[in-house]
This record gives structure tokens, C-alpha cells and sequence, in this order.
């Protein structure tokens, strides 16, 4: 019977999580949210996050419910719990909490969430998808740096004859993004909060 309900249970067909994690509960709040609750199946083994060995037994659970904001489901806003095991690796001797395939970690937003509210900073400015998506814009702000700066990590300068910037304001007339863009590809290299020489 519980194969039956999970195989059926449509937050986990949709939230595709990997074994040994499954959605074990969800609630629908009167403040109209939906709250998914993943747990793993008792005896699972997860990898050390420090070494990689693939066969580490759970230590402890964490005593706090981790969350995550998720996409809506329907109208609902959304909301991942996880306990989160601590695991105690044989091969390093660490004591560390497992990573999870749905948020990077330390993040309080699932990974769907973050690629979705980075597609939308290609439409509209920050402040703009905090307010529509209901988040406060630091928080996206800081999803947006994380972004940007492991897409900056990945650029090839070693071509670049010319460099371009421009100044953008982030909001009405106070906070400015400079950008340093590729004359020659357009492309952007760099971007920082400030302008003029403070930036340079
Ligand atoms: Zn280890």
C-alpha cells in the first residue's frame, strides 16, 4: 500500500528527488501553503561530502527542519522540509551533514526556484521578480551574485583586445551596476555594484 500511495503521489512524480529521498507528507496550510515534507527510507547510506565515499551511515539528524522555498504548486506558495542526517564518513573521519540534490547547500531555495527566478532577472530587474514571486530582493540579489560569478569564473579572457563599460542604474537614480562588456563580442565580462572611478 505505501509503494502504491508514493508511486501515485503526484509531489513526487513532480519533484522528481533522487533515493533514498521521498515525499512522505504534505499539508496545504490556511495561509494557502503547500508544505512537502521529504524524508529518506530508514538504513539509507549517503555520500561523505568531503571524499566522496559513497557507503556512509547516518550519524545524527539534525534537531531543526531544513526548508526550501520551491515553485508554486498551483496557487500555492511551496515549501520543502527536510531533517536533515548528519553522516560520519569511515574513510576521512568527518562528521558532515549530506548534501541534497535539490538546493545547493546553505541555500534556503530549491534549485528549480533559483533557475526560475534567474530566468525571469533576464526580463525584468530584481526588485521586479521579488515582487512577483513574493521574496525579498537580498535574497535574490544573492542568488543573482552566485550566478553570475560562476558564470564569470567559467569566462576565457586571454582574447579580449577591448573592453567596453557602461553604467546602469539598478533602481530609479541611487544604486548603479557597472558592467565591463567585450567590445569586440559584446559580451559581458563583468559586473559590479558602484560607478565611476570607485568602481574602477
Ligand atoms: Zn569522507
Amino acid at each position: 500500500m505505501k509503494d502504491f500511495q508514493e508511486k501515485y503521489n503526484v509531489f513526487q512524480s513532480a519533484l522528481d528527488i533522487p533515493e533514498p529521498w521521498y515525499v512522505f507528507h504534505h499539508e496545504l496550510a490556511k495561509e494557502e501553503t503547500l508544505h512537502i515534507y521529504i524524508e529518506y527510507r530508514s538504513g539509507a547510506v549517503f555520500s561523505c561530502p568531503n571524499c566522496g565515499n559513497t557507503s556512509c551511515k547516518v550519524h545524527d539528524i539534525l534537531d531543526q527542519d531544513r526548508t526550501w522555498r520551491h515553485l508554486d504548486f498551483w496557487q500555492y506558495r511551496t515549501i520543502l522540509h527536510a531533517r536533515m542526517p548528519r553522516v560520519k564518513c569511515e574513510s576521512c573521519g568527518k562528521i558532515l551533514t549530506v548534501e541534497i540534490d535539490w538546493a545547493r547547500p546553505g541555500a534556503g531555495l530549491s534549485l528549480f526556484f533559483e533557475h526560475h527566478v534567474m530566468s525571469l532577472m533576464v526580463e525584468m530587474p530584481v526588485n521586479a521578480v521579488a515582487r512577483k514571486v513574493g521574496e525579498h530582493d537580498t535574497r535574490l540579489w544573492r542568488v543573482f551574485k552566485y550566478y553570475v560569478y560562476k558564470a564569470m569564473e567559467n569566462i576565457d579572457i586571454s582574447n579580449v583586445s577591448r573592453i567596453a563599460m557602461d553604467e546602469t542604474s539598478r533602481r530609479k537614480g541611487h544604486k548603479y551596476v557597472t558592467l565591463f562588456v567585450d567590445s569586440d563580442t559584446k559580451r559581458l565580462l563583468f559586473a559590479t555594484l558602484g560607478k565611476g572611478s570607485e568602481v574602477l
